[in-house]
């Protein structure tokens, strides 16, 4: 054996020791049988706008590592038993995806690469170039994890696993190093669950996830449409867009619907890395709170997990939406204020969520705000108030 080469057991025990406990080897050739399915992607404008926007180098891992010769991937599992007893605290709450519940997955996966790629060159005892990709990177994470073994694709276009589930985060280090084929024997004394078979059609006849996508994001198996899905539009700035405000619900950040039907996430173990120790303010927030809050403030209590990178806006608009969803009348008194909002948005949205808590004794405020409204999209929002204002006179005097 060279200096450079290692074998896939060895890559597995180090995986293990920086816990890692899913992980796979694979040549870091590239896929090409995947460019027609994502240029399809963004042809058709199904694309988030968050992903690398040149499909050639998301399936070419020599574009990002010349003379690459495998790639590690990894999936971490991040549902702990603490994430499952966790109870919802009283009051007015909202809800975000299970994956922001605890420290930032970026950092926890990045730090967890950096620590292994530094025991490669300790097992091999020289340089070994690497290149840690941990979501921002071109390569496509999913395929990726495919091409390794971790697991397959499901028709909610989530990678599961068979340990796991899709409850898992997934990276890879890109690397020149050498590894050599793990043998049967090995991979069993290793853990035997790091190499889940390629089910390539694991789901059969189930369409649970398709039926219960609140907004149809899924147009069919393995189709998804990121211009629809909440999880991609609670992330974007601007106006959430009308015809999917209801659907939101409470959400605040994210969507874990098409996850949380599926039944190979009922049998699926749970993750043990104290870093994803989930709090309970960050999975259900007081939804009034996050209307109050200053932006630093709210900043301090989520900036430290992955919903933080949008800023405080998202939330902000987001929790507007919820509440009116909740049609909580307590809230009025906090959502007002955001007719006066220097951001669209946030305007925008206190006069929908106004409108669908009490229209009747909101609209002199709302009209009030019209008014004013320079922004055409914004007034027009708001025009229901402007068309029944002699109704709300009426209520007032009445
Ligand atoms: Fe639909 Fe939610 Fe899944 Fe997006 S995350 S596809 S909105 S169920
Ligand atoms: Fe497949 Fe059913 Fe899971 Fe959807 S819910 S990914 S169809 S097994």
């Amino acid at each position: 054996m060279t200096p450079t080469s290692i074998t896939a057991l060895r890559v597995h025990q180090l995986a293990q020791e920086v816990g890692l406990p899913l992980v796979g080897c694979a040549p870091a050739s590239a896929m090409p049988e995947l460019l027609p399915t994502l240029e399809l992607y963004y042809a058709q404008g199904r694309a988030s706008g968050f992903e690398h926007p040149v499909a050639s180098e998301r399936v070419a891992p020599q574009e990002l590592l010349p003379g690459a010769r495998a790639l590690i991937a990894v999936a971490l599992p991040y549902r702990t038993s603490e994430t499952t007893s966790i109870r919802r605290p009283k009051g007015q709450r909202g809800l975000t995806s299970t994956y922001i519940w605890g420290e930032d997955y970026h950092r926890v996966l990045h730090d967890k690469l950096t620590l292994l790629s530094e025991r490669l060159s300790q097992a091999v005892k020289g340089d070994v170039r690497t290149v840690t990709c941990v979501d921002t990177s071109p390569l496509l994470d999913r395929a990726v994890a495919v091409k390794a073994g971790l697991g397959w694709i499901g028709k909610n276009s989530c990678l599961i696993t068979e340990a796991y589930g899709s409850w898992v985060f997934l990276g890879a280090l890109l690397t020149d190093l050498e590894i050599t084929e793990m043998t049967e024997t090995e991979a069993f004394a290793s853990d035997a669950s790091a190499l889940a078979p390629l089910h390539l059609d694991a789901c059969g006849d189930c369409t649970l996830c398709l039926t219960a996508c609140p907004t149809g994001a899924l147009r069919e198996p393995y189709v998804l449409d990121s211009q629809s899905c909440l999880s991609y539009l609670t992330q974007a700035k601007g106006t959430f867009p009308e015809p999917y405000r209801a659907a939101l619900g409470k959400r605040l950040w994210g969507c874990d619907t098409c996850q949380t039907v599926c039944p190979h996430n009922k049998v699926s173990l749970l993750g043990d890395e104290p870093r994803f120790a989930p709090a309970a303010e960050l999975a259900y927030p007081e939804l009034r709170d996050v209307l109050r809050l200053s932006r630093r403030a709210l900043m301090k209590r989520y900036g430290h997990t992955a919903g933080a990178w949008r800023g405080a806006t998202v939330w902000k608009r987001n929790a507007l939406i919820a509440l009116g969803n909740m049609r909580d009348h307590a809230a009025v008194e906090d959502i007002v204020p955001y007719l006066e909002d220097p951001r669209p948005e946030l305007r925008s949205s206190a006069a929908w969520a106004l409108e669908r808590i009490d229209p009747m004794h909101t609209r002199e405020f709302v009209y009030s705000a019209w008014q004013k409204e320079l922004d055409k999209q914004t007034k027009a929002e708001m025009a229901w108030a402007a068309a029944h204002v002699g109704d709300a006179t009426t209520a007032r005097d009445g």
